[in-house]
Order: C-alpha cells, then structure tokens, then sequence
C-alpha cells in the first residue's frame, strides 16, 4: 500500500521533500553529538509582572548550529523527541537551567529570580524523571522553588492518576508546575481542578488577535477567570503590543511574557532592570 502511494504521488520524487528528509536525517545523526560538542544552548525570555518588573525568564533551547547557524527547538525538539536523545536534551537543559540558578543565587538581586524551563512529554513520562530533576537541584544546590516547569497538556492525556502522583513528587521538590499552551489542548478545563498547578500559561495564539477577533477576547477572559478562581497564577505568552497588554490588564492577567518585553536572547544579554 505504501509502495503504491509513493508511486501514484508526485511527492516521492519531489526534490524539496526529499531534501527536507535528507536534512532531518542529517540533523537526527548529528544531534546525537551537539550536547559533547556544546553545540546546544539556552537563551532566556523575561518574564514580567504588571509593575514591569522581572520576575524570570524562560528558557528556551538554541542548537548553535557549526554550518546551519542558530537552529530552531521547533525544527529539533520533534526529532529529538522521536527517540530517547530528548531525555539527554531535556537532562542538559534542566541541568544547564539549575546551574544559572546556582549563579544568580549568589547575587542579592538576582536570588529571587525564576527560570522556567520546558518539558516534552516524553522526558516526563521516563521513570527517572522526578529523580533527576531532584538531582540536578541537589548537585547544584539551588532553592528548588526557583524552578519553575513547564507541562504541556500533551503530558495529561496518558494515565492520569500516574501524572498526577508524578506532578505531586515534583511539588514536594519544591518547584513550581506551569500549563503551558493552555487552552490548545483538550480536556483543559476537567483537569485543571485535579491538577497540583502553581500557573497556567496563556497560549500565544489567543493573545495574538486579542485586540480584534472577539472568540479570542473570550478564550483569553475566561481562562484568566478559571485560573483567578482557581488561585493558580495566570501568564500570558506571546505579549507584542501594548493594546495587548492594556487587555491583558484589565481582564485581571498580571504576568506577561513576549516580545513587548525582550525576545529571547542568550544569558549575557538577559536585561535585569524593569522594562
Ligand atoms: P513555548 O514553550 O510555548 O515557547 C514560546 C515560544 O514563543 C518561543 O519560541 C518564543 O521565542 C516564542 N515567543 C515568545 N514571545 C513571543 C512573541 O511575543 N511573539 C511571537 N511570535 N513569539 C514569541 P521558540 O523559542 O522557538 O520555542 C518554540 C517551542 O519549542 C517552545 O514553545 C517549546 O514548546 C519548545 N522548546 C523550546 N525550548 C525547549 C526545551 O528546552 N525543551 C523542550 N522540550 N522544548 C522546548
Ligand atoms: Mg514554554
Ligand atoms: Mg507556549
Ligand atoms: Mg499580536
């Protein structure tokens, strides 16, 4: 069936799929190399309260790339994913994120500082997950409350009661659990009263129409509300404008990320002073 639909499709032979298979090869065999050869990297987004002022930054990963340049997590994460490179990655990440950590602990006005890091659903679900987020906050002997990780739904839609028990092993950790992406997904609503969650995270896409399309006003409105009423923190990603901020205010959300505030940028450009 497969040998038919390739021959009764143009795609088979179509140059630009086949280069893009090529370079997904090649970046898969390559990748098993980046974290030995310090290619892979972290920048850092702020994160800002309604005062302006830095609470955080998120960490999102960068493959410094010795030919192709600064190559994007959404072109790399997926592949990563596909195998068990991603709990190597996601181990580098969480260790690399706890070293900052240590660093910033030594500074009075950084001390307070979070950073939050991403997830994949696949590095969750391994057994050793709670354990080595445990050991990566002991090696590095970081307060365990400025960690802050991010979930996405993706995580829930497996055993719930098992995801669960894991998310209250990491809460008696001390870090912090944020939904990121809400509102993609499914099922958000039924889980979020089950879920041990200090945030949810607005997800880009809503906030990007804010201003105009109405059912994105709504989806934003609401899930601020659940998430006030619940008393889990609300932060909404992807801020651009300041229509979209002045929004964002006045439907009660008091945490915001995106590039109204900084885009991501690696540490030594991180800017510490309110923006
Ligand atoms: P995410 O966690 O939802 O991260 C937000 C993405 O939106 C980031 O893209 C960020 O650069 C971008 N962004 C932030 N503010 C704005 C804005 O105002 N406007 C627009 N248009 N975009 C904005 P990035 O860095 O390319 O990361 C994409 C995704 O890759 C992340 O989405 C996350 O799912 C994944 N990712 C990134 N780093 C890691 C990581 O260390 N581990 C894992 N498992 N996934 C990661
Ligand atoms: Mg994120
Ligand atoms: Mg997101
Ligand atoms: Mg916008």
């Amino acid at each position: 069936q497969a040998k038919k639909a390739g021959r009764n499709t143009l795609r088979f032979f179509d140059p630009a799929m086949q280069e893009k298979l090529s370079v997904r090869a090649s970046l898969e065999s390559e990748l098993r190399y980046a974290i030995e050869k310090h290619q892979l990297a972290l920048y850092y987004q702020v994160q800002v309260d309604d005062n302006h002022r830095l609470i955080g930054a998120e960490a999102l990963i960068r493959w410094i790339h010795p030919e192709r340049g600064i190559v994007s997590p959404v072109d790399f994460i997926p592949i990563a994913e596909e195998s068990s490179l991603i709990l190597d990655v996601g181990h580098w990440v969480i260790d690399t994120a706890c070293l900052q950590l240590a660093e910033w602990a030594k500074s009075a006005e950084k001390k307070h500082l979070m950073i939050a890091v991403n997830v994949s659903a696949h590095q969750f679900r391994a057994l050793d997950f709670v354990q080595s987020v445990h050991q990566a906050i002991d090696l590095h002997k970081i307060d365990a409350s400025r960690l802050k990780l991010e979930l996405t739904e993706s995580v829930i839609l497996e055993d719930v009661d098992e995801v669960i028990a894991k998310m209250h092993a990491l809460k008696a950790l001390g870090v912090r659990l944020s939904l990121d992406d809400f509102g993609t997904g499914y099922s958000s609503l039924s889980y979020l009263k089950k879920l041990p969650l200090d945030q949810v995270k607005i997800d880009q896409s809503f906030v990007r129409d804010l201003a105009y399309d109405p059912n994105d006003a709504i989806m934003v409105k609401t899930i601020i509300d659940l998430a006030n009423n619940f008393r889990i923190n609300v932060i909404a990603e992807g801020v651009e404008t300041e229509l979209e901020l002045e929004i964002l205010k006045d439907y009660g959300c008091r945490l915001y990320q995106g590039y109204l505030f900084g885009k991501p940028v690696p540490i030594e450009k991180l800017q510490f002073s309110a923006i």
